[in-house]
């Protein structure tokens, strides 16, 4: 299987770069999804030309646009750091990332709840990392997360399928484009969309419907735009359990009352956050494959990433 690129926070790799010269190694981002991923390394601070070990910085000012500054010399690094990034940015343009995944809570790579500080050194409200913002407005639609956020069941679970769901996608667009290839790609992923946003899933259906009238690049276009739209919005207990039920109705000949009464009973405990994603999913997982059930056999919600990565054990 070709591996999918993803963008990273060189110190998650355990490389020595952080201002302390230390790193932040990350098991399961080097060991687990390492496997299936080549990572494009990248540490804004050194590649900016600072040294290792340095002075650490923090945040201040604004905090809708922070200034980058040392801590004890109080240095500006902010104009230093973006002069840099824009070039970067031209080059990882040609990278085709899947995504990025970001060191937490620091002044250059924390894509959230970063520390802004006040002329005191009190701090007064939370931001966003100054490389991180400008690769998140350079590349919106690109899946981003950083490595406590991974720890959280169902961001890690949402974040893996959309850079799968990513990588199933560029394939398609990777051969030559055609109708039956989308509606083929659609079809496989309806209950996958379905779970982010139902209403993109009309939005998609609608524009696959009207192939035939558009140029079939613009469809293309139009079609990966809503994908990656409905691929950021999170899935909640509640749309999953839906979808669950909207899987099982698939099942509705084949199933006694006893294995509905069990199935419904899987969802909605699911529902209640009393049990992982993964029971009512192992359920009916069993029943596609003991019914044969083809429609429900090509569907990726049932597996969106490999199980080696037991995402769905906790979500
Ligand atoms: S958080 Fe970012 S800037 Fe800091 S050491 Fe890690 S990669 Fe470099």
């Amino acid at each position: 299987m070709e591996k999918i690129k993803l963008g990273i926070s060189t110190c998650l790799l355990g490389k020595n770069v952080r201002y302390d010269g230390g790193h932040q190694l990350n098991r399961f981002l080097t060991d687990t999804l390492g496997q299936y991923v080549k990572y494009i390394p990248l540490c804004p601070e050194v590649e900016c030309g600072l040294s290792v070990p340095r002075e650490p910085m923090h945040l201040e000012g604004n905090p809708e646009s922070p200034r980058l500054i040392t801590n004890q010399t109080r240095k500006g690094m902010t104009d230093r750091l973006v002069a840099w990034a824009h070039n970067r940015m031209t080059e990882l343009e040609k990278e085709d990332l899947y995504g990025f995944i970001f060191k937490s809570h620091s002044p250059s790579c924390g894509m959230e709840q970063v520390k802004v500080h006040d002329q005191k050194g009190r701090w007064v409200k939370k931001g966003i990392g100054v490389f991180a913002e400008l690769f998140m407005e350079h590349f919106p639609l690109i899946p981003v997360e950083d490595e406590e956020r991974l720890h959280d069941p169902r961001l890690g679970d949402n974040f893996i399928a959309r850079i799968f769901t990513m990588k199933r996608w560029r394939e398609v667009r990777s051969k030559k484009e055609s109708r039956g290839s989308l509606i083929n790609f659609h079809t496989r992923h309806k209950l996958l969309i379905l779970s982010h946003s139902p209403n993109h899933y009309r939005m998609m259906g609608n524009l696959v419907g009207r192939a035939k009238e558009l140029p079939l690049k613009k469809v293309f276009q139009q079609y990966q735009t809503l994908l990656m739209e409905s691929l950021q919005l999170k899935i909640t207990p509640k749309k999953n359990a839906n979808v669950l039920m909207h899987t099982m109705g698939y099942l509705r000949e084949q199933l006694t009352s006893d294995r509905k009464q069990e199935l419904l009973e899987a969802i909605d405990r699911y529902r209640k956050e009393y049990i992982p994603l993964i029971v009512p999913i192992t359920l009916l997982n069993h029943y596609v494959r003991k019914f044969h059930q083809p429609y429900l056999k090509q569907q990726v919600y049932l597996t969106p990433h490999p199980l080696e990565l037991l995402l769905r054990n906790h979500a």
